[in-house]
């Protein structure tokens, strides 16, 4: 059980100690607290600044928010759900799956909701984390950093923006009672999530001006509701749920080949991509206008099959030219024109490679994982583990990113893994883990090695994949059964270790 002190390095004030800490409770810390409590370990917490689990699922509730993965495979693999309602899901039941599992694998009560993480700071001589929030101060063994990429929204720093006078809000963080209909609305971004928001407040808007940097490139949406005949069969035929869900996998890891290790096989991607744009966008002048003009794949590809419809409508603009200025009730590009709006949607997306928790974190020699970055770029081991961050793992670290294929097959990868490296600190009675400086370095330049031909690194496009010393520090190159087998077992040798001893005098460096 955690327990209270009263007396600790972090000041006089109650401070709550626990032997593993897990920030956050989306897909990732809610599957490690899972496994935490199937291993009968019972002393840890999770914080988490939202009122309730689900993470970016539960933040992103903007209209016609939906999974480009296939709902068969984005799922944890021990909680399938048969009742998935269509092959692509929804955001409002992915959230409730994820409230249901939580709820079943009765984790809630180890979670410390509205609770805000402000700082963490290692502590060498206790070699404990101090760690302060809103709900308090904490101290723990090891902190598991579950925050992921997508939670800090990106706001675009454009002039005059902070001065607008409507309603205005970033994608992530929809307000729901302002009132768009009848409304003159624009959207600033044409990612993943603008593309889903466009057509779903189209119709009801009285005019929607899109304003694009980057035409994005878009494949089918292959979306159906599901028949109940195939309901039932994922209920009550054992294995043809696993067999979908492998068989899914399987055809989206095909896709590793073309994007990571032979760009020029995209272009089979972008023949269907071409075909689809001819096919939904009449108007040459518009077509123009969205032709992406780097390779598929270099940013993620986009699947949908109402964006191009919508951008069709009579009551929408693509607007392509440059945004010099936001002023009280309009916007003005490059080109002097001034568009006069009623509502401003900001869905420029999120703080990836420089997320602002990581001037939260500071690890042993001083510095915060910001500052570390900073230097060396967003570098780490396995995605797991970063050098000077001691008793300190990651869950969505450094390059273990995807757009291809489920996130939560990679959560789940490094939740085996750092579960056993909490099994093999106990087993060893170690005091301090913290990965080697020169292994991780060498895993880097491997990964980059393998990042280099990739369409990442090659399509002639700039991504918020790259840090800015120009590296994909946020995918990762390979297959992901390849990231699997890398992750299967905790690897202490990588790891510069102490023992446990009675005090510090005592305390012994092992490896
Ligand atoms: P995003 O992919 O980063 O897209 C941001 C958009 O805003 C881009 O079009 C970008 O243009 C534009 N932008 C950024 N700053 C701008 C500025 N100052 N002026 C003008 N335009 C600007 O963000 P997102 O759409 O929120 O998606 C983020 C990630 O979330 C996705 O890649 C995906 O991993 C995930 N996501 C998934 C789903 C899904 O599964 N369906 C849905 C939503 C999000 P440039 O391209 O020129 O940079």
């Amino acid at each position: 059980m955690s327990r209270r002190v009263t007396d600790n390095a972090v000041g006089n004030r109650p401070t709550r100690h626990a032997k593993t800490i897990i920030i956050g409770s989306g897909f990732a810390g809610l599957g490690l607290a899972i496994r935490l409590s199937q291993q009968g370990r019972t002393d840890y917490l999770v914080l988490e600044r939202g009122s309730d689990v689900g993470g970016t699922w539960r933040d992103n509730t903007y209209p016609g928010a939906a999974c480009d993965v296939p709902s068969q495979l984005y799922s944890y693999s021990f909680a399938l759900n048969p009742n998935w309602s269509r092959s692509f899901s929804k955001q409002g039941e992915i959230q409730s799956y994820i409230q249901g599992v939580a709820k079943r694998h009765r984790v809630l009560d180890k979670h410390i909701f509205d609770c805000d993480v402000t700082a963490a700071r290692w502590n060498a001589e206790a070699a404990v984390w101090e760690i302060e929030s809103t709900k308090g101060d904490f101290t723990a063994d090891t902190v598991v950093s579950a925050v992921g990429a997508l939670c800090e929204p990106m706001l675009p720093d454009i002039k005059g923006i902070n001065g607008f006078e409507g309603e205005i809000f970033h994608s992530a963080r929809w307000n729901h009672d302002a009132e768009l209909t009848g409304k003159r609305v624009a959207v600033i971004g044409t990612g993943a999530s603008a593309i889903q928001i466009v057509p779903s407040i189209a119709p009801q808007v009285a005019h929607l001006d899109v304003y694009q940097r980057t035409a994005p490139w878009l494949l089918p949406r292959t979306d159906r509701p599901y028949l109940l005949p195939e309901r039932l069969a994922f209920r009550y035929l054992p294995g043809v749920q696993r067999l979908s869900r492998a068989a899914i996998y399987a055809a989206r890891e095909t896709q590793v080949v073309g994007l990571a290790k032979f760009p020029p096989l995209m272009r089979a991607f972008e023949a269907i991509a071409k075909a689809k744009l001819r096919a939904e966008i009449r108007d040459p002048e518009l077509r123009a206008k969205v032709t992406p003009d780097f390779r598929i794949g270099c940013k993620r590809m986009l699947i949908s099959n109402n964006y191009y419809p919508a951008l069709s409508r009579p009551n929408v603009d693509v607007v392509t030219d440059g945004i010099r200025e936001v002023r009280a009730n309009s916007i003005v590009t490059a080109d002097g024109t001034e568009r006069e709006i009623d509502a401003l949607i900001v869905a420029t997306g999120f703080h990836v490679t420089d997320s602002p928790t990581y001037n939260t974190i500071t690890g042993a020699d001083g510095r915060t994982l910001a500052e570390v970055f900073d230097e060396i770029g967003q570098q780490g081991y396995k995605g797991s583990a970063i050098n000077n961050f001691p008793n300190m793992f990651f869950l969505l670290g450094p390059n273990v990113g995807l757009g291809h294929t489920s996130m939560v097959y990679m959560i789940e990868s490094q939740i085996n893994y750092i579960a056993d490296a909490l099994d093999t600190v106990d087993r060893m009675g170690l005091r301090t883990v913290e990965v080697r400086r020169e292994v991780q370095d060498a895993y880097n330049r491997g990964l980059q090695a393998k990042m280099a031909p990739s369409v990442w690194m090659t399509g002639g496009c700039s991504s918020w994949y790259l840090d800015k010393h120009g590296n994909n520090t946020t995918l990762w190159p390979d297959f992901t059964f390849e990231f699997r087998r890398l992750t299967k077992k905790f690897d202490v040798a990588a790891y510069r270790t102490t023992t446990r001893g009675a005090s510090r005098s005592e305390l012994k460096v092992v490896g």
